[in-house]
């Protein structure tokens, strides 16, 4: 019999909330996987029975996402920092093999900056060298004070190379107004149509915030697709990519021509050559993402969630922006770019953040307190949290109100 074991409501960014029906599936896996008698973290990786749970949940995302063909799913660590590496060295790899006599300044990587892990993911790329690296757009320049990511640039404002050696964007802070995604003339959607015309553009998506809470626009014609598992489908150690076979590249022939020699642990080809077991997976990591994904199978799949998700986001804007009209809330980011995973805002007032995030912690919600560099109220909205816990924090925002009114009233 299900109980609630004392649990809290998490509404952390990462590590975050997991569904609690997986979380007691994964307390007998623990113990006996499969029915092998060895626990899930003691068994072999390349045991049957791990390598049927592993082509189950490969086939779980490929349907529930709907992977065409043309792109393989791999399974890594390292998380999305260490994508923020291997994607710049698997596409300067390509980009050598397509075009061998290209110096460094011909080169170009573009860099959409709206965030800071985008910006972050641009200094790697400055870091490893071998190529110009350009950026395409930078949000700040268009925030209230010029220094803030608050808000997603204009499309005119997106001025991508012609031929470049990728193109990076960061689809939580890119793509995510809740109220508009999908669709592709909104302000709020990447413009895929001013991409270079040519057929196999290397596009880059960070997809760490919001892998799986909802269907992804337009993914055929990404090139590489990656998130880190600790979000919206498992435990922290796992990264799932979705790579186009043309970015599969023979690293060494490349190294060959003069790119910069790839870690084999980082080489997309190594991954896909052994079925993403050229060494120790993160088997844990995989074997509670894979009982995550299921779930969302039975569930109804990313329609579903992107259903629940959508509501969830909207109603709690919604009391933000009620709070902000009472002059209590201020939110972080301008209206029509809020992401669907991560609402942020100020609560008013000397003292008042802390009476905010304390009374919560007091009612059984925690992981409020927002990230360390931009501060504030974070609210993250991932699968796992449902609309019944969005529901209480809202009950809450509304009493904190009334009472904040009720306090400025009294003489
Ligand atoms: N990209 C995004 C969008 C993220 O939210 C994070 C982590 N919060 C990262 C990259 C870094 O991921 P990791 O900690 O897995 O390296």
């Amino acid at each position: 019999m299900s109980t609630d074991h004392g649990r809290v409501i998490n509404f952390g960014a990462g590590p975050s909330a997991l569904p609690l029906s997986v979380l007691e599936e994964a307390q007998t896996g623990l113990v006996n996987f499969a029915g092998t008698g060895m626990g899930i973290a003691e068994i072999s990786h390349r045991s049957k029975e791990f390598q049927t749970f592993l082509d189950e949940f490969e086939r779980d995302i490929r349907t529930q996402l709907d992977v065409p063909p043309t792109h393989r799913i791999l399974f890594t660590q390292g998380g999305g920092t260490g994508q923020f590496s291997a994607v710049v060295l698997n596409l300067l790899a390509r980009y050598r093999l397509l075009r061998p006599q290209a110096s460094a300044e011909e080169t170009v990587l573009d860099y959409v900056v709206t965030g800071s892990w985008s910006k972050k993911a641009a200094e790697e790329a400055r870091r490893l060298g071998g190529s110009t690296v350009r950026t395409v757009v930078d949000a700040r320049v268009y925030s209230k004070d010029g220094k803030a990511f608050d808000n997603i640039p204009p499309h005119a404002e997106f001025a991508f190379s012609a031929d470049p050696a990728l193109i990076y964007y960061c689809e939580n802070e890119t793509v995510d107004g809740v109220e508009f995604a999908h669709d592709a003339q909104s302000p709020a959607s990447f413009p895929f149509h001013l991409l270079p015309q040519n057929t196999l553009v290397p596009l880059v998506a960070d997809y760490s915030s919001s892998f799986m809470c909802r269907p992804i626009p337009r993914l055929a014609d990404h090139a590489v697709i990656y998130a880190g598992a600790q979000k919206n489908i498992g435990p922290a150690g796992l990264t799932v990519l979705i790579v186009r076979e043309d970015c599969i590249v023979d690293v060494d022939a490349a190294a060959k021509l003069g790119a910069a020699p790839v870690p084999l642990i980082l080489s997309y080809k190594t991954l896909a050559d052994s079925g993403s077991l050229y060494n120790t997976p993160s088997v844990l990591a995989i074997y509670m993402a894979g009982l995550v994904v299921k779930r969302m199978k039975e569930n109804g799949g990313l329609p579903y969630y992107e259903e629940v998700n959508r509501r969830k986001a909207k109603k709690l804007y919604a009391a933000v922006h009620e709070g902000e009209q009472k002059g209590v809330f201020r939110r972080k980011v301008q209206q029509g770019s809020e992401s669907w995973m991560n609402a942020v805002f100020e609560v008013l007032g000397e003292g008042a953040e802390k009476k905010f995030l304390d009374g919560a912690e007091k009612e059984g919600m925690k992981g409020l307190k927002g990230h360390r560099s931009v501060g504030g109220v974070r609210v993250s909205l991932y699968n796992a949290v449902t609309e019944q816990e969005v529901d209480k924090l809202i009950a809450y925002m509304t009493r904190f109100l009334a009472e904040s009114a009720s306090v400025e009233a009294a003489p």
